[in-house]
C-alpha cells in the first residue's frame, strides 16, 4: 500500500499492550505483525514476568525478528508491550527502538509511544540541564525523564504529572510492575483502542491488532483519557484540562488499515464515502476510473460508483518489492516505480482515464505513473486526489518533508497539473472531506479533525518547532544538547 519511500506521509508508529494473558507476547508479535503499515524500521517487545521485565527490541519488521520461537519464549510473562516504528524523532538507530524501559524507585517501567511531543527540545535542553544523561535521541525518553523527577507518590500519579509538562500528540501503553496504563494526548490527536481477549485487556493503535488473535473491540479510549489495567481491573481517569477532540483525519486517508474500525469507523468505507465526494466535487467526461494501487483503490471504487463509469485496474503492483530496493539517487527512484507499478496496456490503450489517489506529497510518484499510464496508449488523463492538497507539514507524529518540499505548498492547482502532465487535476475540498466523515463541513461547524497538512490550523501550538522548517526537530538537536 505504500508509494515510493519519499513521495507518501509515513506511519508514525504502532504500539500494542495486553494484560493478564498466558501468551502475552506471541500475541504482542502477531499485533504489532497486523500493525506494520504503521512501522516498518523496527519492532520490540518488553513483558514482565511479576518478577522481571524481558526485552528484544531490533531494527527490521516484526517477522523477521519475532519469527523465532526462542525470542517469544525468551520473553516470558502475563503482561507485554509492543512497538513498531517508523522514526520521526531521532535516528533509527537500536537505543532508540521502543519500546524503552527504565529502573525507577518505583520498579521498571517501559513505554511504547506513538505521536511526537511538540515541545520536547524545551523539556529534553531543561532536564539535561538538571543533570539527566539521555540514552536515546527519541522525544519518549523525555517522558520517562519526567517520570523519574516527578514528586508525586504513585506511578499513575507520575506518569500524569509528566503528560501535563508535555505538548503535543501521544497515545501510550506503559507497563509497570503492578499496571498497563494507556492513555490518549488532549486532542486525541493519535488513535488508540481498547479490546479484550479471553478476560485480558488489550490496547492498540488500531483495531486490526485484535482481529489478528480473535479479540473483540471494546471502544476507542477518548482524547485525554487515561485507563489504569491491573489486578483490580480497569480505572479510567480524566486528568488533563479539556480540549476539543481533533483526531487526525489523515488516519482514515491513508495511514489506518482499510478493515480497521477507527473512532468508531469503518476505514474502508470512510475512504470509498471520500471518492464519492470526490467524483460530487470533480467530475469529468472519461471512460475508465483507475486506482493507484494501493491505497487509491477504496477512493477509486467510490468514485467509479458516484460518477457511473467503469472500474479498472489499469495499473498494477508488484507486491514482492521490498522497501530497501528502493536506493534515494534520482535514477533510481525513477526505476523504482516502475518496479512496483506498471501499466495494463490492454486496458488503458485510447481511453480517458481517470486515475484516483490517496494524496500528493512531493508529486514524483504521480509524475511516473502519468508518464506511464500516458505510455500505455491513453487519450487523456485526468488525476483525482482523495485529499485536499497538502500544504503543510505534520508535527505530531508522521514523517513529512518539510514544507518547501510539498508540491501543494509550492504551487496552485494548474502548476502542479501542469508539472505531473495531466489534463485535469483536482482534490477534494476540506469540506467534501468533512462531509465524507458524515459531517456538514469544516466551516459549518467546529473543526473535528485534525486538518493541519491541509488547512495549517494546528490543534496543538507548535512550541519547539517552526512550521515552515523540518517537522522531526529533536532529531536535528542531538549535537546541540
Ligand atoms: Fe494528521 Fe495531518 Fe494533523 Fe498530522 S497534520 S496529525 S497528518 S491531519
Amino acid at each position: 500500500m505504500r508509494k515510493a519511500a519519499d513521495d507518501a506521509f509515513r506511519d508514525e508508529c504502532g504500539i500494542f499492550g495486553i494484560f493478564g494473558h498466558k501468551d502475552s507476547s506471541a500475541h504482542t508479535a502477531l499485533g504489532l505483525h497486523a500493525l506494520q503499515h504503521r512501522g516498518q524500521e523496527a519492532a520490540g517487545i518488553v513483558s514482565f514476568d511479576g518478577e522481571q521485565f524481558h526485552s528484544h527490541r531490533s531494527l527490521g519488521l516484526v517477522g523477521d525478528s519475532f519469527n523465532r520461537i526462542e525470542v517469544i519464549e525468551r520473553l516470558r510473562g502475563h503482561s507485554a508491550i509492543g512497538h513498531v516504528r517508523y522514526s520521526t524523532t531521532g535516528e533509527t538507530v537500536l537505543r532508540n527502538v521502543q519500546p524503552l524501559f527504565a529502573e525507577f524507585d518505583f520498579g521498571g517501567l517501559a513505554i511504547a509511544h506513538n505521536g511526537n511531543l511538540t515541545n520536547a527540545y524545551s523539556l529534553r535542553k531543561e532536564l539535561v540541564s538538571r543533570g539527566c544523561i539521555f540514552q536515546s535521541t527519541s522525544d519518549t525518553e523525555v517522558i520517562i525523564h519526567l517520570i523519574a523527577r516527578s514528586s508525586y507518590g504513585s506511578v499513575v500519579e507520575r506518569v500524569i504529572d509528566a503528560l501535563k509538562q508535555a505538548q503535543g500528540a501521544y497515545s501510550l501503553v506503559v507497563l509497570t510492575n503492578d499496571a498497563m496504563i494507556g492513555v490518549r494526548d488532549p486532542s486525541g490527536i493519535r488513535p488508540l483502542v481498547l479490546g479484550e481477549l479471553e478476560g485480558a485487556p488489550l490496547l492498540a493503535s488500531e483495531s486490526c491488532a485484535f482481529d489478528i488473535i480473535g479479540a473483540r473491540t471494546l471502544r476507542d479510549l477518548e482524547a485525554g483519557e487515561l485507563v489504569v489495567i491491573d489486578n483490580k481491573g480497569l480505572e479510567n481517569l480524566k486528568p488533563f484540562p479539556h480540549r476539543d477532540k481533533r483526531f487526525c483525519i489523515f488516519e482514515f486517508i491513508y495511514f489506518a488499515r482499510p478493515d480497521s474500525i477507527v473512532e468508531g469507523t469503518n476505514v474502508y468505507e470512510a475512504r470509498k464515502r471520500i471518492g464519492v465526494e470526490l467524483a460530487r466535487e470533480n467530475g469529468v467526461e472519461a471512460d475508465l476510473v483507475v486506482p493507484i494501487p494501493d491505497s487509491g483503490i477504496p477512493g477509486a471504487i467510490g468514485y467509479a460508483a458516484e460518477a457511473k463509469l467503469p472500474f479498472e485496474l489499469g495499473i498494477i503492483r508488484n507486491h514482492y518489492v521490498g522497501r530497501t530496493f528502493i536506493e534515494p539517487t534520482d535514477q533510481i527512484r525513477h526505476l523504482g516505480v516502475r518496479l512496483k507499478h506498471s501499466a495494463n496496456q490492454g486496458t488503458l490503450d485510447g481511453k480517458r482515464v481517470v486515475l484516483v489517489d490517496d494524496s500528493i506529497v512531493r508529486g514524483t510518484t504521480s509524475t511516473k505513473i502519468v508518464e506511464m499510464v500516458r505510455n500505455a496508449g491513453a487519450r487523456e488523463v485526468h488525476m483525482r486526489i482523495a485529499s485536499p492538497p497538502i500544504t503543510h507539514s505534520c508535527f505530531y507524529g508522521v514523517d513529512t518533508p518539510d514544507r518547501a518540499k510539498l508540491l501543494a505548498s509550492q504551487h496552485d492547482v494548474e502548476g502542479m497539473a501542469r508539472l505531473i502532465g495531466v489534463d485535469s487535476l483536482a482534490f477534494i475540498s476540506i469540506d467534501g472531506l468533512y462531509r465524507a466523515m458524515g459531517l456538514r463541513g469544516r466551516d459549518a461547524e467546529r473543526p473535528q479533525y485534525c486538518d493541519a497538512c491541509f488547512s495549517g490550523d494546528y490543534p496543538v501550538p507548535l512550541a519547539d518547532c517552526n512550521a515552515e522548517s523540518t517537522p522531526n526537530q529533536l532529531s536535528l538537536l542531538d549535537d546541540q544538547v
